[in-house]
């Protein structure tokens, strides 16, 4: 269950789902806004941080969290609560298979038979009827071997208005069924009607090889539209599926890199020229849940796009380009902040290739392959190739062609996750206009404190991801579950040092935070089988999560007496890292505040930064204090070890 949870934080969007309830403000990676929780109408003390995946009150309730604590305190609603909802909206499964499931289940297996039939039905219109033999000719024309056609199952549509039916009726199926499966469409007048008419059939697998549907590209030049896919269906949803995914995922695994390029015919005539990592959307712009299909199989993807697509100076306005071509009478959109958003969350290489002017990568790959290939390894990551594209035929020596440059460069280079590639970025922007880098950075600061916004590298870099952590607080929960009532020693000890005591947020993953609460609910009634308590208490659905922490507990301490010593070591680390966060959050909230909005209250202003300025002390002073505490007892050690520490422990 511990992927059902990350994939739903994976794909929900922080900022959008806060965004319904608090209105939001857009400043660098991060938003701020007024509390949703406490009376705040002045100046604003909420803040969501988009890398994080977390929000935070900075005024009375000095509280936060993930989406799932923000839903919980939003609504109300415990966590299994909570999870449900997110995962729903993320379209995430929980539960094992129910029996309507099951049914639909049934259901769809009948209609990919009825779609199979159809493929059969072209596949034979194509070989066996004088139109058929045209059509043939045309492929044949393109360069595609019989053995491609074959290998893609590609087919033909016959010209009449309901050859497919009468087909397909006579093998028992009924209208419904036709329409269901997006074959046949209902006229008005004309009564039930063949979708596919006079058109080359191309079908369309799952990455499993099953059939969804179908894409039809016509073969009379007059006809329109050029090209036409299913209509949304039971199996066949365009936002999902990636043309020729399921003969391409071994290359790509091989390879170790995932090409996409735009059209059905390009993915045949690469693959017939032995390039078979390549794939293709359904004529619509990328989605993330596509990137993910291919992220599964290779961290580098490459997107190879004719150039007019990959867009020119003239045409990648706001760097957001749609186009339709003609061809394929898609409309790809070329995104480069969304990209660049789908590259961080997906920790994947996200590359452009441009074709040369005026070809499509099957007439490249068919004059030349080594030309291929070669476009291919000299992918650039997203950033540069808008760098490129933007000052191609511009003259550099223009200040004002400069400034452009800049101000279109820089704010892409901020929607970039990793700080050293963000750097390296700014640098070649920098070198390319021949303007020193602090000169650049200056623009941008300034650009961005007139728009009250501040340039992410301002806030404290990328502030670290949840999973990384992932180990250490498994084992600090794993070894909590075994022995809840160290809690209580651990917060005496806390307070001790002068801290507070052990709470959810010093816990990133979702789900442990959670975990915690109950711990010492259990510890609290003095129950000495916190699993009983837990089991009651702790939702099904974090069953995989506890695993994932006694197996910590096992791998980094093995089945001993855990000592107070490594517990209070660990849990002082993840204190540390918290308070860590805490303070980066801070930074950008007192610059966030710097700039009061209009119409806010000076005197509230005041008072507020006072009240953060004097928390971000406290703050420092709990990490000096952590940092004295970790090097008294494990000497030559900071608080960066990942690992908790096995020597020196007084048994307990
Ligand atoms: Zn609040």
């Amino acid at each position: 269950m511990v992927t059902a949870i990350e994939e739903i934080k994976a794909r929900i969007d922080i900022a959008e789902l806060i965004g319904e309830t608090v209105r939001l403000r857009h400043s660098g990676k991060n938003y701020t806004g007024f509390c949703p929780f406490h009376h705040n109408v002045h100046t604003p003390s909420f803040a969501v941080f988009s890398d994080s995946g977390t929000w935070r009150c900075f005024g009375a309730c000095n509280e936060g969290g993930d989406i799932f604590r923000f839903v919980m305190k939003k609504d109300g609603v415990d966590f299994t609560e909570a999870l449900r909802k997110l995962a729903a909206r993320a379209g995430v499964e929980l539960h094992p298979r129910t029996a309507e499931e099951a049914k639909a289940e049934e259901e769809h297996a009948r209609l990919r038979t009825l779609l199979e039939l159809a493929a059969t039905f072209f596949r034979n219109q194509l070989l066996a009827t004088p139109e058929g033999a045209k059509v043939l000719d045309y492929l044949h024309g393109r360069g595609f071997s019989d053995a491609t056609l074959e290998t893609f199952q590609v087919g033909l549509a016959p010209a009449g208005w309901d050859g497919g039916i009468a087909f397909l009726r006579g093998k028992g199926y009924s209208d419904a069924e036709l329409v269901g499966a997006g074959l046949a469409v209902e006229g008005e007048k004309s009564g039930l009607r063949d979708r596919f008419r006079h058109r080359i059939t191309i079908p369309i697998r799952d990455a499993s090889g099953r059939l969804c549907g179908f894409g039809a590209r016509i073969v009379d030049p007059n006809d329109q539209p050029k090209f036409l896919n299913s209509p949304q269906t039971a199996l066949f949803d365009k936002g999902r599926l990636l043309f020729g995914l399921d003969r391409a995922a071994r290359a790509m695994r091989a390879a170790g890199e995932a090409v996409l390029v735009e059209g059905y015919l390009d993915v045949m005539a690469v693959h017939q020229a032995g390039f078979e990592n390549v794939v293709s959307p359904m004529g619509t712009a990328l989605t993330e849940a596509q990137l993910r299909l291919l992220k599964r199989n290779a961290r580098r993807i490459v997107l190879a796009l004719d150039p007019d697509a990959a867009g020119n100076a003239a045409t990648l306005r706001g760097l957001e380009l749609a186009r339709e071509t003609l061809d394929r009478g898609s409309e790809p959109v070329f995104d480069a902040r969304g990209l660049l958003r789908y590259e961080n969350r997906l920790q994947a290489d996200l590359r452009v290739a441009a074709m040369p002017p005026g070809r499509d990568p099957d007439e490249v790959v068919r004059e030349n392959p080594a030309e291929w290939k070669k476009r291919i390894a000299e992918a650039q990551p997203v950033v540069l190739h808008v760098l490129h594209t933007l000052i191609q035929g511009q003259n550099l020596d223009d200040p004002k062609v400069k400034a452009m440059v800049a101000a279109r460069m820089l704010p892409l280079i901020e929607d970039v996750g990793d700080k050293v590639e963000r750097d390296a970025y700014r640098q070649q922007v920098a070198r390319t206009l021949r303007v020193d880098e602090r000169t650049l950075s200056g623009t941008v600061a300034a650009q961005r404190s007139r728009r009250f916004q501040r340039p992410a590298v301002e806030q404290g870099g990328p502030v670290p991801a949840p999973g990384k952590s992932a180990p250490r607080e498994a084992y600090n929960i794993g070894l909590l579950l075994r022995r809840p009532d160290l809690l209580f020693r651990l917060d005496r000890s806390f307070a001790e040092i002068g801290l507070e005591r052990i709470t959810g947020e010093d816990f990133l993953e979702p789900g442990h935070a959670t975990i915690i609460d109950s711990i010492r609910e259990a510890a609290l009634q003095g129950d000495s089988e916190p699993e009983e308590y837990l089991a009651g208490h702790v939702s099904e659905s974090l069953s995989g999560t506890l695993d994932a922490a006694r197996e910590a507990l096992l791998k980094f301490h093995g089945e001993g007496p855990p000592a107070l010593d490594e517990a209070l070591g660990s849990m002082l680390r993840l204190r540390w890292r918290a308070l860590e966060r805490q303070m980066i959050d801070l930074r950008f909230y007192l610059l966030e505040i710097e700039q009061p909005p209009e119409g806010s209250d000076v005197a509230e202003t005041v008072a507020v930064r006072k009240e953060a300025l004097e928390r971000m002390n406290r703050i420092g002073e709990g990490m000096d204090r952590i940092q004295r505490a970790l090097a008294e007892r494990t000497p030559g050690d900071g608080a960066h070890t990942t690992i908790p520490r096995r020597t020196g422990n007084e048994e307990i």
